[in-house]
């Protein structure tokens, strides 16, 4: 018999009826528990929310919000919003949680949907240093609809460059300023930022996307007492479904909500939000906040590996749950390095470094990251094994069998969905 994911018995139906879908099911389950999985964006959530996932709840329409919605039947589904913004709330410490955005794009799109009109100006972090496509990339809805100024990180640091930030505010005097980012190693002051957006009047706009998982277990400061508004999404760090939400003061709620819904959504996916409610509940638990602490030790033994391979971390280390590589010192580009770890069975992906001289297809980077391993169960001892490899398949592409080997025999001790959670 092959691999069985958490469906039990549905699975067996699904194997039934539909053998050739079962089967891409059957063989993504084997790819990840055939590689190491190094995406920074990327966990594995529990058994119990793939059940939530995999529920009738995908089945109604509960368009509006719990008590008023739009279509009749919704009083069961009401308890799962109830009890996922409340949890929401209770985690982050949030005076209102609005848990309907599909997807941490989706929450930032409401965000701006209930603080701009379309022209006003925003200042954000450079897609290139970082931040993210939402932030006001010109491919993106963010830089086609908003006069869009960005800042970015120092040359030498790698840091934020706070004056920076402060000089284009108080020139450009943004309606939001956004921070958070998409590969940036370190922890954000955000109590400069309210300062700075507080001295030119604009709304502070905070994407956790990254580490709202080590936020909401306390490991990292969090955002939230900072912000005016807080977008996150619930499958990064946090561990749970595929889906974003968004946090904010009780001043915006209403502006929040009709953003989310009508504005940008029609009806919820109230399985996803089912299962955003039980991730939520494991992330109150103890164990959370030792698999978070966990995370960012792991993270720091990886990069400590990596940088006595000459694979230098940008900014010099870490403080959260991934690593950014400059590859330079080795002359591959990230590219190339992602190909000969994929060789290797790592899953990793290149990524732009501050200042890359390479175009964002190729790039002199990787980023790296440990929520998946972790969960998985491995520890700083394992992690300092995983940088040797990595390390091994970027500089030797000759030797990946080897490295594949060593790879499986971390596997065969680490195996994800079948530890405990
Ligand atoms: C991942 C990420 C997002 C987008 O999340 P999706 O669910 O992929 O839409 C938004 N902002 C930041 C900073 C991110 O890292």
């Amino acid at each position: 018999m092959g691999a069985q994911p958490y469906y039990g018995p549905d699975f067996d139906l699904l194997r039934r009826q539909d053998p050739e879908l079962a089967q891409v099911l059957l063989d993504e389950l084997e790819r990840l528990r055939g590689g190491l999985q190094l995406i920074a964006s990327e966990n594995f959530t529990s058994p119990a929310v793939l059940a939530a996932l995999g529920s009738t709840l995908t089945n109604k329409y509960a368009e509006g919000y719990p008590g008023r919605r739009y279509y009749g039947g919704c009083e069961v589904v009401d308890r799962a919003e109830r009890i996922a913004t409340e949890r929401a709330r209770r985690l982050f410490g949030a005076d209102h949680a609005n848990v309907q955005p599909h997807s941490g794009a989706s929450a930032n799109l409401a965000a701006y949907a209930a603080l701009l009109q379309p022209g006003d100006t925003m200042l954000a972090m450079a897609l290139s240093h970082g931040g993210h496509l939402t932030h006001g990339s010109k491919v993106n809805f963010s830089g086609r609809w908003f006069d869009v100024v960005s800042y970015g990180v120092r040359r030498d640091t790698e840091l934020v460059d706070y004056d920076e930030v402060r000089d284009l505010a108080l020139r450009h005097q943004p309606k939001v300023i956004v921070c958070g980012a998409t590969s940036y190693p370190r922890l954000l002051d955000y109590a400069v930022f309210r300062g700075i957006a507080d001295e030119v009047g604009a709304w502070l706009m905070a994407d956790i996307a990254h580490p709202a998982g080590l936020m909401a277990a306390g490991v990292v400061p969090s955002a939230v007492p900072y912000a005016d508004v807080v977008t996150f999404t619930t499958h990064k760090t946090l561990r749970g479904p595929r889906g974003g939400g968004i946090l904010c003061t009780e001043e915006l709620a209403a502006r929040v909500d009709r953003a989310v819904f009508p504005f940008v959504q029609g009806g919820p996916l109230m399985h996803a939000v089912a299962a955003k409610a039980v991730a939520f509940g494991e992330a109150l638990r103890p164990e959370f906040a030792a698999y978070a602490r966990r995370v960012v030790a792991n993270a720091r033994a990886l990069c400590d590996a990596l940088a006595a391979a000459d694979m230098r971390p940008v900014s010099g280390g870490t403080d959260t749950h991934l690593a950014l590589i400059d590859l330079r010192g080795l002359g591959v580009s990230g590219a190339e390095a992602e190909r000969r770890c994929a060789a290797a069975g790592i899953t990793l992906n290149r990524n732009a470094i501050p200042y890359d001289p390479e175009p964002p297809a190729v790039t002199s980077g990787l980023r790296v990251g440990t929520p998946c391993v972790t969960t998985q169960g491995m520890g700083p001892e394992e992690l300092k094994e995983v940088g040797t490899l990595v390390a091994e398949a970027v500089r030797n592409p000759g030797g990946a069998g080897d490295v594949r080997e060593r790879v499986t025999a971390l596997l065969t001790i680490h195996r994800p969905y079948l530890s405990e959670y």
